[in-house]
């Protein structure tokens, strides 16, 4: 698809999303403000309620924010009517890929009649679609022989292969992928790694979601940290994991194993200070 490559294909701003309770509000987005430039891996990490996946539904208008303003592809998509998103997603500008496989694929299509739907709904004749997906196939690293299997027929990582395939068959400028790995053993985590890497180099824009800072850091171009619903850190992948300047960073890094290093453990000692310290501090409206 050809994008003006100066104009970026998500560009966020402060977004705020709260959920009701039963007990009053929470706060679970607060001004986040984040840009993905054309073909570029933004990953986004944080622990488990940090609200990654508040940020990716806000995005592909599955919550309505509080404040703040979303564009996809130069659209401002903020209040999007559902009518005006079925036309967006028509486009197959924007797609996403979700942790669980099953949640993104339909349990009674085929692997052939997932793959080929979306390319209906954009419009392409059967014919076309049916090439298009014996051509998609290769790239995820798919055997044509899945083709005619339910989702319940295949593995853990076949079937996020092909929830990715699904993603990619209309070429959009830009996939939202919300833990895509954490699911997968660690065998096919390597593996979906490495498609992701592929798809980043061809060209196709990322914002890769993941509580896990290993994942990201091979794949991602700049990472976001998420604490608390807010943004507290965005940079260059290598600096985010080699000098992590906010506190809750610094823990990150010195958690993730394969990141290790006796400098990070260091680093960790003086960051869970600090963050205890902030935390005693902290205001909360939740
Ligand atoms: P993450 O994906 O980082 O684990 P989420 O975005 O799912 O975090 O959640 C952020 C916070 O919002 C958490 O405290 C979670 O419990 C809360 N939350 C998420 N979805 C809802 C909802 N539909 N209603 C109320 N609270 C929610
Ligand atoms: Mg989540």
């Amino acid at each position: 698809m050809s994008a003006d490559p100066t104009r970026p294909v998500l560009d966020v701003t402060g977004l705020d999303v709260h959920y009701r309770r039963r007990h009053g509000r929470l706060h679970a987005l607060r001004a986040a403000t984040l840009s993905v430039a054309p073909g570029e891996t933004v990953g986004v990490i944080g622990e488990t309620g940090s609200g990654k996946s508040t940020l990716a539904r806000a995005v592909l208008g599955l919550v309505r924010p509080s404040a703040g303003r979303v564009v996809v592809a130069g659209e401002d998509v903020t209040g999007h009517s559902a009518r005006r998103w079925r036309a967006l997603r028509r486009r197959g500008v924007l797609q996403y890929v979700f942790q669980d496989p099953l949640r993104s694929l339909d349990p009674d299509l085929s692997v052939e009649e997932s793959l080929v739907e979306p390319l209906l709904i954009a419009g392409r004749t059967r014919a076309e679609a049916a090439a298009r997906v014996r051509a998609q196939l290769a790239r995820v690293h798919l055997d044509a022989a899945l083709l005619s299997r339910l989702p319940g027929e295949l593995s853990g990582g076949q079937r996020q292969r092909v929830a990715v395939a699904r993603a990619l068959v209309t070429d959009p400028e830009l996939v939202i992928l919300d833990e895509p790995v954490s699911a997968l053993d660690s065998a096919n985590r390597v593996r979906a790694l490495e498609l992701l890497k592929h798809l980043r180099d061809a060209g196709t824009a990322l914002l890769f979601i993941s509580h896990d800072l290993g994942s990201v850091a091979g794949v991602a171009d700049r990472i976001a940290v998420l604490y608390q619903g807010e943004i507290v850190e965005v940079g260059p992948a290598r600096s985010v994991v080699n000098a992590p300047r906010h506190p809750y960073t610094r823990l990150l890094v010195g958690s993730a194993p394969t990141l290790r290093s006796a400098a990070a453990d260091r680093t960790r000692r003086d960051a869970l200070r600090d963050l205890l310290h902030s935390a005693a501090h902290a205001t909360t409206d939740a």
